[in-house]
């Protein structure tokens, strides 16, 4: 699954630019306009990095950090502040209120990348990892094997992404939209109770050799990977 880096630039040429090099660097990328903008992209689809520009119309990047640290759900998404030069405080205070790093514009592209595969690593080394953990639940993505107290477990192919996905981001909640876009993909037409499906297989595959059942169901929000 590539990486998904949202850009939030009201300026169109380079919001372009930043998609196409983002892009031809194996990352998908998406583009917002705004801060509003971002924000219903965001509860629309969890990007994995959010780039952030200081200076945008109506809300200011500093506020749609500061918005995403307050929410649940987005309190840990990495966000890389894009500033102008000579905002120097104004690089301070975007620390302060969350950001995960910042780059200063003009950037070259090079830099830019480097920083986000830092914070990515930094932040979601589940990302780039071969092996995931979860207590006693490990899977190799390199020999795509999940073992459980050491013991293998058979899963069906798409009980194995969903567990892929929730391994990358233990303690968050998914609902089910969500994990329809991550683990079927967005262009697909998948009804929501196929989620539900699909989860109870996976939690009985994980059970099999006994344990606790370690994917929690959060009534009416969805599920996430916490014991
Ligand atoms: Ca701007």
């Amino acid at each position: 699954m590539k990486p998904s880096v949202l850009v939030v630039e009201d300026e169109e040429a380079l919001a372009t630019l930043l998609r196409y090099n983002l892009e031809k660097e194996g990352y998908e990328a998406m583009v917002a306009a705004d801060g509003e903008e971002a924000m219903l992209a965001i509860d629309e689809r969890m990007p994995d990095v959010v780039l952030l520009d200081w200076m945008l119309p109506n809300v200011s990047g500093v506020e749609v950090c500061r918005r995403l640290r307050s929410q649940r759900e987005t309190r840990n998404l990495p966000v890389i502040m894009l500033t102008a030069r000579g905002e120097e405080s104004d690089r301070l205070r975007g620390l302060e209120t969350g950001a995960d790093d910042y780059v200063v514009k003009p950037f070259s592209m090079a830099e830019l990348i480097a920083r986000i595969r830092a914070v990515l690593r930094r932040i979601r080394p589940g990302l780039a990892a071969d092996q995931l953990q979860y207590q006693e639940i490990v899977l190799d993505r390199v020999r795509h094997r999940v073992t459980r107290n050491g013991r293998e477990l058979h899963l069906g192919p798409t009980e194995y992404r969903l567990l892929e996905h929730l391994m990358q981001y233990p303690g968050r909640v998914f609902s089910r939209e969500q994990l329809l876009d991550a683990v079927w993909g967005s262009d697909v037409y998948v009804e929501t109770r196929t989620v539900d499906v699909h989860v109870g297989r996976l939690r009985k595959t994980l059970m099999t050799e006994g344990g606790s059942d370690p994917i929690r169901t959060v009534r009416s929000a969805g599920y996430s990977l916490q014991s």
